[in-house]
């Protein structure tokens, strides 16, 4: 699919169309084979009612008349009609329906992959809420852009000159009148309507996404909502939410029934007029009677062609809004461009730090931040633990996801081995990290494919190993369902200790050559601790590791303690150096004595 530069969502709406025309290409042929059995099966509807009058009106005559009259002809003619309708009916569903699914799938895949490299940066500052609403009902939205615009546009645009053209054949003053009547009923009482509800339309986007929002937060914080007794003053905002969607729907809906009504109104005018011409016409015996049926019914069965315009115009601004949202979202340059050759994966995991600075960019709901890191120099050895201590807020964690390419670096250099980290692939920098997060995400599924997340390839050893080392092996056997059980949604089913440990199993099970430990036996007590540590030690041998940690017992599997403020090396050394020089370093063995 082809790539955009930024700053798409200042495109024009034909530029936009383009756009979107072009991601539908792929199924442009299904698409065009569903308008036109739209419009085979439009025409068919309207030619069975205009045929039924002429020889239903034919057959009336003939009868009164006593003069026989050759109807299989016509009866023929509307039986193949009525089975064209039938049968092109069901294959426009089809046909249409599945142009659909496909190129809803292909457009969910394309923004996903569009996303991926985004994150977290360029996401930072959307509510999840509020990105889900996006990709959810934005590529839905998408989705009426063919059936329910084009489709019905293109048979409307077909179909009503042809239309026009049959009836002049007949009576060339009845075109004026159906073409008023259709520009009525197809395109000004719904731009009308539109008008009137257009405050409504973008209200309704705004709090449906609020409500979303609302609602994500009261599932997902209900335990803090109900510790802290905020649950009815939570219920109340969305309750307020809610009220105001509804009230805003209801005055919507109102406009709509209003407008469904005028072009109710403006139908039976146009059948009217078409009968005030035509009467006189017959009883002066200018036109034969048979043809009044056929022709009021032609008049009122080509507003079939425009009927579904209304809804077309309505979804029009919706669904054009809705794709400028979304690529405004992933046009965005990702945050780690891709190197065009990437670098060769290194041999050695020597981790160097060298001049690196980096600041967080402003988001809408916070202001640039003051730099996080300020030149900062780090050497790991490979095979080496390097503890990366310091008071909350110095920049640790910020580091680690540096390393892990999250944040584009603002200066200086990351090496691994001799290779920049800016060199190398993105999937392939980060297999050679594996990362235990200081809030590491459990999935909501079994907790073998939550470990098999970092290794989908293991063997039952394998993960009995990884489990063994973190020390969860015995929990995970004592469990009915071992490694099959359902950990819930964010391992709710799990201690805060006993997910740490699998987030430990899970990146030790990747087998990374580096290793960050970002507060990896935070939540633990101090024997399952002392356990964990006494596990890690030799393993700690094999890789090369970055610990980010202030508990004593961990950090004496450090070579080298660093401490951090402000985003600066202020001090580093081993354990006994430290212990002599750093007063902060000596406060805080004080502390976790
Ligand atoms: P702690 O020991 O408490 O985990 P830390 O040393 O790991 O702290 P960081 O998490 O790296 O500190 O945060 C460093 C600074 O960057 C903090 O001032 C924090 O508010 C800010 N910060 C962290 N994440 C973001 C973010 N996504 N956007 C903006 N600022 C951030």
């Amino acid at each position: 699919m082809s790539s955009h530069p930024q700053g798409n969502h200042h495109l024009s709406n034909r530029a936009l169309l383009w756009r979107l025309l072009q991601l539908a290409r792929p199924h442009l042929g299904w698409m065009l084979l569903g308008a036109l059995l739209t419009l085979i099966t439009t025409l068919a509807s309207i030619g069975l009612l205009a045929i039924s009058g002429w020889f239903l009106a034919s057959m009336a005559v003939a009868g009164l008349a006593g003069v026989t009259f050759n109807y299989f002809t016509p009866a023929g003619v509307i039986r193949f009609l009525a089975i064209v309708r039938t049968a092109g009916r069901y294959g426009e569903r089809l046909v249409t329906h599945n142009a659909t699914l496909k190129l809803l799938s292909e457009l969910r895949l394309w923004c996903y992959q569009r996303l991926e490299p985004l994150a977290p940066a360029r996401l930072q500052g959307l509510h999840s809420g509020d990105l889900l609403n996006r990709l959810q009902n934005d590529i839905d939205r998408l989705d009426s852009l063919y059936l329910r615009i084009a489709v019905p546009v293109l048979v409307a645009a077909l179909g009503v000159p042809g239309l026009l053209w049959l009836i002049s054949r007949y009576d060339p003053q009845l075109v004026p009148v159906l073409l008023a009547g259709l520009l009525s009923v197809g395109v000004l009482i719904p731009l009308w309507g539109q008008r009137q509800s257009k405050q409504y339309s973008q209200t309704l986007l705004r709090q449906s996404a609020a409500l979303r929002s609302a609602q994500l937060d009261t599932l997902s914080g209900m335990r803090e909502l109900l510790i802290y007794g905020a649950d009815q003053r939570q219920q109340q905002h969305c309750q307020q939410l809610s009220d105001s969607l509804l009230a805003c729907q209801s005055e919507r809906d109102r406009i709509s029934a209003v407008t469904q009504a005028v072009s109710l109104i403006a139908i039976n005018l146009t059948v009217l007029a078409g009968l005030w011409w035509l009467i006189p016409q017959i009883a002066s015996g200018a036109r034969p009677p048979v043809e009044l049926a056929m022709l009021t019914l032609l008049l009122l069965a080509g507003f079939e062609l425009v009927q579904p315009l209304p809804l077309a115009l309505e979804l029009l601004p919706e669904t054009l809004a809705a794709a400028r949202r979304l690529f405004r979202l992933t046009d965005q340059p990702p945050v780690r461009p891709e190197p065009g050759i990437p670098a060769t994966v290194p041999v050695r995991s020597d981790l160097q730090i060298r001049d690196l600075s980096f600041s967080y960019p402003a988001t809408r709901n916070r202001p640039a931040s003051l730099p996080v890191l300020q030149n900062l120099n780090l050497q790991l050895n490979q095979g080496d633990c390097l503890a990366l201590i310091g008071p909350s807020g110095a920049g640790k964690s910020t580091l680690t996801q540096l390393l892990c390419g999250f944040w584009p670096i603002e200066s200086g250099q990351m090496l691994l081995g001799s290779t920049d980290i800016n060199q190398l692939a993105g999937d392939e920098l980060r297999r050679q990290i594996a990362v235990v997060s200081q809030r590491p995400y459990l999935f909501s599924t079994t907790l073998e494919e939550n470990l098999r997340m970092a290794r989908p390839d293991a063997s039952r050893e394998q993960l009995d190993r990884a489990c063994q080392q973190a020390g969860l092996l015995a929990f995970v056997q004592s469990l009915p369902d071992g490694y099959q059980t359902w950990l819930g949604e964010q391992g709710q089913g799990l201690s805060g200790g006993q997910a740490r440990r699998l987030a430990i199993a899970r990146a030790l099970l990747q087998e990374a050559p580096l290793l960050i430990l970002d507060e990896p036996t935070e939540g633990l007590d101090r024997q399952t601790e002392q356990a964990l540590i006494k596990n890690l030690q030799p393993l700690l041998a094999s890789r090369t590791t970055l610990l980010i940690s202030h508990r004593p017992a961990l950090l004496q599997l450090a070579d080298q303690i660093c401490i951090l403020r402000d985003g600066k090396v202020v001090r580093q050394g081993q354990h006994q150096t430290l212990i002599q020089h750093s007063t902060y370093y000596q406060n805080l063995l004080t502390v976790f004595h």
